[in-house]
C-alpha cells in the first residue's frame, strides 16, 4: 500500500490510504460525508486527482474542512460543499464517488438517492466503506448493474474496515454471474445460500482468503459469542431463537472460515 504526505505534509491514515489508493488516477472524485476533507485534500496535493468535491451535511465539519481547505491553498481544487448525500454535484460533474467511514444502509441509500436524480451519471467508479452492513453495499451494487472490481481489508486503531470498489463495465452481468458464483466454497449448503455468504463476507475477500480476512471474522466471532451470552441472560419470550440464530450463523462462519484454511494448506 502506497503512502505519501500530501502538499501540507499530511499523511492519511492506513484506511483513508486504502480508500485513496482504489479511486482511478485521474478521477474527478466526490467525497460524501467527507467531514474532515482529508482525502480530497491529498487526492489532489497528491496528484491522483485534478479536482474534488468534499459533501458534507453538518455545518461544524463543513466548517471546518472549508477553513482548512483555504488554508492549504486548495480552494480552486477542492470545491467544500454542503448538502445530503450526492445532491452537491451535478450530472457528470465527477467520475469517482467516494462514500466513507456511515453504515451500509446509509451508504445504499445516499447511492439510491443519487442514481434516481441522474448523479451517478459518468460515474465510473464507486469507492464505498461501509463500517457496518457491508452486505448491503455489495447487494445495492449487484442489483443495480455496477460490477464490484476490488475488495480491501485493512485493520486500523483495532477495528476492521472492508472497503468495495465498483465499476461500471459493458458486461456487468457476466462479471457478476461469475463473481457470484460459489461452487468454491467446498460446503453443503444451497447455492443461493452460499451466494448469501459471499454478499456478506466478500466474493473476493474469500477468493483471496489471508491474515485480514482471518483477523476480521475472528473479531466478528467474538462479537457474536458476546451477543449469545447477553442473549443467555435475557428471560424475554424472543430470546431461545434468537440465541439459535446467533448460533448457527457463528457455526457457518466457523465453517466458512475452516473450509478456506483447508483450502489454503492443500493448495500449498
Ligand atoms: N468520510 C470520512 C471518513 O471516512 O473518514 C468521514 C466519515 S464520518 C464518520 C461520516 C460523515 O458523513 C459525517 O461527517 C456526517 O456528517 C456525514 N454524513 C452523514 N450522512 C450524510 C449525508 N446524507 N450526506 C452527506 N454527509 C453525510
Amino acid at each position: 500500500m502506497k503512502t505519501a504526505a500530501n502538499a501540507a505534509g499530511r499523511m492519511l491514515s492506513k484506511r483513508l490510504q486504502a480508500i485513496a489508493d482504489l479511486v482511478p488516477p485521474g478521477a474527478r472524485v466526490a467525497d460524501i460525508g467527507s467531514d474532515h476533507a482529508l482525502l480530497p485534500a491529498w487526492l489532489v496535493s497528491a496528484g491522483k486527482s485534478p479536482c474534488a468535491v468534499a459533501g458534507e451535511v453538518r455545518d461544524g465539519p463543513l466548517k471546518a474542512s472549508a477553513a482548512r481547505i483555504k488554508e492549504d491553498g486548495l480552494a480552486d481544487l477542492v470545491a467544500v460543499r454542503k448538502g445530503d448525500g450526492l445532491a452537491v454535484v451535478a450530472p457528470g460533474e465527477v467520475d469517482c464517488v467516494v462514500i466513507a467511514g456511515m453504515g451500509g444502509a446509509l451508504i445504499a441509500s445516499i447511492l439510491e438517492a443519487g442514481a434516481a436524480a441522474g448523479k451517478l451519471e459518468g460515474v465510473r467508479t464507486l469507492v464505498l466503506q461501509p463500517n457496518v452492513g457491508e452486505d448491503l453495499v455489495r447487494r445495492w451494487i449487484l442489483d443495480k448493474g455496477w460490477y464490484l472490481a476490488a475488495e480491501r481489508i485493512v485493520e486500523e486503531d483495532g477495528r476492521w474496515y472492508e472497503i468495495l470498489a465498483a465499476q461500471r463495465v459493458p458486461d456487468a452481468d457476466g462479471l457478476n454471474s461469475a463473481l457470484y458464483n460459489a461452487s468454491f466454497l467446498k460446503l453443503d449448503l444451497p447455492a443461493e445460500r452460499k451466494k448469501e455468504l459471499l454478499l456478506r463476507m466478500g466474493p473476493w475477500l474469500l477468493r483471496q482468503p489471508d491474515e485480514r480476512l482471518a483477523g476480521k471474522w475472528r473479531s466478528e466471532l467474538e462479537k457474536l459469542a458476546f451477543i449469545s451470552r447477553q442473549i443467555e441472560r435475557s428471560d424475554s419470550p424472543d430470546a431461545a431463537r434468537r440465541r439459535q440464530e446467533v448460533l448457527e450463523e457463528i457455526k457457518l462462519i466457523g465453517e466458512v472460515m475452516a473450509c478456506l484454511q483447508a483450502d489454503n494448506s492443500s493448495s500449498s
